[in-house]
């Protein structure tokens, strides 16, 4: 058995509780995502900087919060602990010398959509599923192969028709039924109701289940501990389905009941697409709930979101932390691309690029200072998208 204190779920909206050991996608009474709870006080007995400083140089360090419950449904190959690197030469080119890259393009399958889906799909194989399903535009779908090729459970995956030869190919030689849908992933989302309905396939898309979100959240744990207990000013958050933000806004207010940080919290930034910024308008025209956007359309697969479940939990990260989100063009990202290659080593998707290109306008208008602290996500490789930068 893991170290695991999971006690329960509990509805992000209605706070509704249930009992977590059943397979559950969203909350049977509103419709919004479940997330899970804790018994943070006695996981903070054996979660201690001390102890971490032993464990394994990946996710299930965390194990005290995460709900994997057997050691032998943990699926691994070397999620997480990605380095945090020190961007100097970065940082000064562009006036902001404490710019830090977090780079998840490390992770297996070259995303940071190994976490969430590590913790997915190790939980489904625990509560008894036995076929998986997920609508996705790119990252996330090559993810849930790999981790269900290697629990053994058979893997659906519904993907745009547009979408990038790379990402298709790495499902399909990952073992996955791929099925190319005309339209966009709210398209493939509906094929998965359908199959999830007629077949029992058990729906893995972003917080329609509680548990992506507790493998997104340990790049909260990891960045603290890897900043000795501290967290820096801003965080730079290429945001779609929002797992990544909000569960590191999670994570920020675990750690600080565990004692293991304190009240300080950063300044969440979400950076979206010109094409598809529903984020973005949410947060300007100051509504709890994002509009689904219309003909969405970016280069950034991980940003072609048109409609987030988890909107309402995106904002109020967003407001509580006295952040802001702002959009960067298709142009920017493939720009700024190269501006990263060139001064960091890290070859990043656009969608991490487009970090930079926000972090640039937030120091221009004076949001960001040169001489905060500055985490910039780089959420996946540019390897994928080769199409882009021919
Ligand atoms: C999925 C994805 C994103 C968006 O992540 P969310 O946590 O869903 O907001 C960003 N970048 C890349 C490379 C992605 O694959």
């Amino acid at each position: 058995m893991t170290l695991s204190t999971l006690t329960h779920l509990e509805c992000g909206k209605c706070g509704a509780t249930y009992d977590a050991h059943q397979l559950m996608n969203l909350c049977p009474a509103c419709g919004k995502p479940l997330l899970a709870r804790y018994d943070l006080a006695k996981a903070a007995q054996t979660l201690t900087p001390a102890a971490l400083k032993t464990r394994p140089a990946n996710l299930w360090r965390y194990e005290e919060v995460l709900p994997v419950q057997r050691d032998d449904a943990r699926l691994m190959l070397g999620e997480g602990w990605t380095p945090l690197v020190c961007a100097g030469t970065l940082g000064n080119e562009i006036g902001c010398p404490n710019t830090l890259i977090k780079d998840e393009s490390l992770n297996p399958t070259g995303s940071f959509k190994a976490r969430g889906l590590a913790m997915a799909v190790s939980r489904a194989l625990e509560l008894g599923a036995k076929e998986i399903a997920i609508p996705s535009a790119g990252n996330a779908a090559g993810a849930m192969s790999a981790y269900a090729a290697a629990a053994g459970l058979k893997a659906h995956v519904f993907m745009p028709a547009d979408v990038p030869m790379m990402f298709r190919v790495e499902c399909a030689q990952l073992g996955a039924t791929v099925t190319l849908v005309d339209g966009l992933i709210t398209d493939c989302g509906v094929k998965v109701r359908e199959g999830a309905q007629q077949h029992g396939w058990f729906d893995v898309s972003t917080l329609k289940e509680p548990y992506r979100i507790e493998g997104k959240k340990t790049m909260g744990y990891e960045l603290a501990e890897q900043l000795g207990w501290t967290l820096p000013d801003v965080i730079i958050y290429p945001t779609g389905g929002g797992t990544g933000l909000v569960g590191m806004w999670k994570a920020f207010d675990e750690m600080e009941q565990m004692g293991l940080i304190g009240s300080k919290r950063p300044r969440m930034v979400t950076v979206q697409s010109a094409g598809c910024a529903p984020m973005v308008r949410a947060f300007e025209e100051e509504t709890e709930f994002a509009e689904p956007w219309q003909g969405a359309k970016t280069v950034a697969d991980g940003l072609r979101v048109p409609a987030a479940v988890g909107d309402f939990l995106i904002l109020q990260a967003l407001r509580q932390s006295g952040g802001i989100a702002i959009t960067v063009t298709d142009e920017e990202m493939i720009h700024y691309a190269k501006v990263m290659g060139r001064h960091t080593g890290i070859f990043p998707a656009p969608e991490g690029s487009a970090t930079l290109a926000a972090q640039i306008h937030l120091l221009e208008k004076g949001w960001i200072q040169p001489d905060e602290t500055v985490v910039l996500f780089n959420t996946g490789s540019g390897l994928k998208y080769a199409h882009l930068w021919a």
